[in-house]
């Protein structure tokens, strides 16, 4: 496989670190945002002890302009972006009727506005050289709505239309688009649900168990491949039967 260099959003969360871990496996050359530049380190420190060189760039993914200086840094270190991996998510839970118009903004400017933001910088040159793989992490909730998360589930469903479109425009240059929809994974996001409505879920999910972000990892990986160059504006659901079909 040819090495690439592979930007994740949110690399150092659950799911991102193990995307991170799957493509630096591969071959690729990774590299992640972050905002808290100690965190970060400390981070980065740890994945090099497991043998995975990260580059960092600091950038929060909600500013058009932050986004922009973070692509332009993972150039400078790495080189074009090749694979561009739209991770970064947040929640603001709550019930539509008690949102404020902050809990509703932060999710779509972090969940949503954040693949116009990072994808943009990259894209031409994607076009360019003919070649590119982009995948947003959207989610479960994006398909079928949750309780108390208007404004998540919005925005993961956008991202759908946003990967459907762009997947239209650059097809023929080479560039595939596509999202990767989980369902309940074990990380900092889920493990901050209270327990017993984490045991409903579970209980919910034919499988019996939360996913592990290795096991999304492994959809991105695929997705990514120069392999699955025929596979674009799809969306792959894993979610242990959770949710199946739209
Ligand atoms: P985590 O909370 O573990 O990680 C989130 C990552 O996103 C962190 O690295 C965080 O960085 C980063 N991030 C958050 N806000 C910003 C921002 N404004 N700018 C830059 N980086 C930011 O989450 P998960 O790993 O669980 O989730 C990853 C993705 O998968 C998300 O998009 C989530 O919605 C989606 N998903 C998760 C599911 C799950 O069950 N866990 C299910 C379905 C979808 P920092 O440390 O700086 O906050």
């Amino acid at each position: 496989m040819q090495s690439r260099v592979a930007l994740v959003t949110g690399g150092t969360g659950g799911i991102g670190t193990s995307i991170i871990r799957r493509l630096a496996q591969s071959g690729h050359r990774v590299a992640t945002n972050y905002r808290d530049e100690a965190r970060a380190l400390a981070w980065q420190a740890l994945m090099r002890d497991q043998g995975v060189e990260v580059a960092l760039a600091r950038g929060d993914v909600s500013s058009a302009e932050e986004s922009a200086g973070m692509v332009r840094e993972v150039e400078r270190q790495l080189g074009p972006v090749d694979i561009l991996i739209n991770n970064a998510g947040i929640t603001r839970d709550s019930t539509f009727h008690r949102m404020d118009v902050l809990q509703w903004n932060e999710v779509i400017s972090t969940n949503l506005n954040s693949c116009f933001n990072v994808t943009r910088p990259v894209i031409e040159g994607m076009r360019e050289r003919r070649w590119g793989r982009v995948v947003q992490i959207s989610s479960i909730n994006g398909l079928k709505g949750q309780y108390g998360q208007a404004n998540y589930a919005a925005a993961k469903a956008g991202m759908h239309g946003f990967t459907i479109s762009l997947a239209r425009e650059n097809a023929r240059f080479g560039i595939t688009v596509n999202t990767v929809s989980p369902g309940y994974v074990a990380t900092d996001m889920v493990m901050a649900v209270p327990e017993e409505v984490r045991a409903k879920i579970v209980a919910e999910i034919p499988t019996g168990r939360l996913g592990a972000p290795e096991e999304i990892a492994y959809a991105v990986s695929f997705l990514t491949a120069d392999e699955a160059a025929w596979i674009t504006g799809s969306n792959l659901d894993i979610n242990g039967g959770h949710h199946m079909g739209w």
